[in-house]
């Protein structure tokens, strides 16, 4: 994680000064509950409170949407702030100063021309409401007449109009004294070779693109008559990112909660235009594909989305990347494909309202399609191989085991493989690591492995009684795991034990990437139990025994299947390899429990 240039020690007595519970408290009303604090989660829509602050970890989790973290990570959601703005922040709370040389000027500049910037995007946007309003917007006005889009909307979005010509805006915002370099950084000002200023919109009709919150922080201008290219958005700031922000978020959030569902679209007009036709819970990508972050935003308000897509192969493609990303987010999707390539906005439009919602209604998972599409006609292993590695990758993304077990099945089916072939498949790739280099880690696997519980329950273990981690560690159970990502974060947390004699136990679950992984430990550690010493230390010995078991059963069971092969293939050499090797896995096991 970025750190800026606020030394390590500065965020530690910053984080060792705050109080998480009277933080939180400043936003959320907090109950005491047993040795937790609950209260209603500030992410995401609730009645009953999941939202649980633990003062012994100084730490946070819900059990509803999944957010959790430090005091630090509260702040960076709660406010929008990156990390070292969550940081000085909380400095400032607490009195800590930060020597002056960390607050740089850059970084000075950063904050100020944040706020600098929304104030000209709010100014702008009513230059560019008046422009539409006035009598020079007609044609604009009669441009959204002729595409359905009645005056609610025009208001309800801010919709606006940038003049033809080349300094309308520049020389308002001469008029209003505001500096014309912040205006070029905004994007709504470029310069030519001479070094003039002059408007980058023109002769467009005006979306202002808003974050969650409802503040505007960029614009996109749709080409009124002739002209290239028909949509201009701003140019990336330090506000507004199209990777991060989806059109219509501040304005859908309510109907998306509501309808317990989002329907994703690709342009402005296709959400306008199903916002005409009285569908809310809807949100457009900026013209860019789908990312990670995209998902994250839209997983704070539902895990139910529908994304209308156009069914050619750009379409397809476009389709299986988000899906992936979904399922990764462990997010439900449900692919709309609209007839004969029409585009939202063309169909409700003809169709209406009660069509469009009855495609969506009945649009398959978006698995599915997938099937169907990419491994439809697939005849055997054999001349499937290709289709059936991606499905592979696909599968071990799933981390809802239910899921997982049914797409297996419906592969299998679909091929007409037997599941347990399949399955046997893809315990190989899933287990290669361990198979080919025996008890040493390394060497990378790139299917995502489905987290083991028993290596979340370690995990979550140390980072909760890191007092236990140089006995969990004299037992040597991190070699055996099987997921790279938890064998390092447990490397990481004894090391930093083994230097501080303590571990931050926030910083340790922020480091995870995949976000499963962060909600079940953050789950497990907050509302952990408090055992007894000796129960803890049973508990301890019996996770990492556990573990070893799990690590020899897979490796006899992959071995098994390599000697099959050897047999099926007649490769005597081989045969005596594995064999040899199996003799020598049986002793080395009998030895490990031997000691425990
Ligand atoms: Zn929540």
């Amino acid at each position: 994680m970025m750190k800026g240039s606020i030394p390590e020690d500065k965020i530690d007595e910053v984080k060792s000064r705050i109080n998480i519970v009277d933080l939180v408290a400043g936003y959320v009303n907090l109950k005491q509950a047993g040795r937790n604090f609950i209260g209603l989660c500030p992410f995401h829509q609730e009645k009953t409170p999941s939202f649980t602050v633990n003062p012994e970890k100084q730490i946070f989790y819900c059990f509803g949407c999944g957010e959790g973290g430090n005091a630090i990570t509260f702040v960076m959601k709660q406010n929008n702030l990156s990390f070292p703005e969550a940081v000085r922040y909380l400095a400032g709370k607490t009195g800590v100063v930060l020597p002056s040389r960390t607050l740089s000027d850059r970084e000075k500049g950063r904050l100020t021309l944040r706020e600098q910037m929304l104030r000209l995007h709010g100014l702008a946007a009513a230059y560019f409401t008046d422009r539409l309003e006035g009598g020079e917007g007609l044609t604009a006005r009669r441009y959204l007449e002729q595409r359905g889009i009645g005056n609610g909307i025009v208001r309800e979005f801010r919709l606006g109009y940038a003049l033809p010509g080349w300094n309308h805006l520049r020389d308002y915002l001469v008029r209003k004294k505001i500096p014309l370099p912040l205006a070029e950084q905004a994007g709504l000002l470029a310069r030519n070779e001479r070094g003039d200023y002059y408007d980058r919109f023109r002769g467009r009709l005006i979306f202002p693109i808003e974050d969650q919150s409802g503040q505007i922080i960029a614009f996109g201008g749709r080409i009124i008559g002739e002209g290239t290219p028909k949509y201009l958005n701003s140019p990336e700031s330090v506000l507004f990112s199209k990777g991060k922000n989806l059109y219509g978020l501040s304005r859908a959030r309510d109907e998306i909660r509501k309808s317990g569902h989002v329907i994703l679209v690709e342009g402005y007009f296709d959400l306008l235009a199903l916002w005409n036709a009285g569908i809310g819970n809807v949100v457009a990508t900026l013209g860019t594909a789908l990312t990670r972050e995209h998902v994250e935003l839209l997983r704070r308000y539902t895990r139910q989305a529908a994304i209308v897509f156009d069914a050619d192969e750009a379409g397809n493609k476009a389709l299986a990347r988000s899906l992936s990303l979904f399922v990764e987010g462990g997010l439900h999707m449900r692919a709309v494909m609209l007839p004969d390539g029409a585009d939202p906005d063309d169909f409700v439009g003809k169709s209406g309202r009660e069509k469009f919602l009855a495609l969506v209604e009945g649009a398959p998972p978006a698995v599915e399609y997938y099937l169907d599409n990419f491994i439809g006609d697939v005849k055997s292993l054999e001349s499937g191989r290709d289709a059936l590695r991606e499905a592979m990758a696909f599968i071990a993304k799933m981390e809802n085991e239910a899921e997982r077990n049914l797409f297996i099945k419906r592969v299998a089916q679909r091929i007409g493989l037997d599941e347990d072939v399949l399955k046997a498949e893809l315990n190989r790739g899933r287990s290669k690591r361990t198979t080919t280099t025996g008890k040493e880690s390394g060497g990378k696997t790139t299917a995502v492995p489905v987290p083991d519980a028993l290596e979340v329950t370690f995990i979550a273990l140390i980072l909760d009684h890191p007092e236990k981690i140089p006995a969990m560690m004299s037992l040597d159970a991190l070699r055996y795991f099987q997921n790279d990502e938890l064998r390092k974060l447990g490397e990481e947390a004894a090391a930093s034990y083994e230097r501080q004699g303590r571990i931050d136990l926030g910083k340790f679950v922020d480091r995870l990437a995949q976000r499963s992984l962060r909600e079940e430990i953050l789950g497990r550690v907050v509302d952990s139990v408090s055992w007894d010493g000796e129960t803890l230390d049973r508990v301890c010995r019996d996770t990492v025994r556990q573990i070893k078991r799990k690590w020899f059963k897979e490796k006899r069971r992959s071995l098994n299947m390599l000697l099959v092969r050897a047999q099926q293939a007649m490769d005597t050499e081989s045969c005596q390899r594995l064999l040899a090797e199996k003799a020598e896995l049986v002793k080395y096991e009998q030895s490990m429990l031997l000691q425990g």
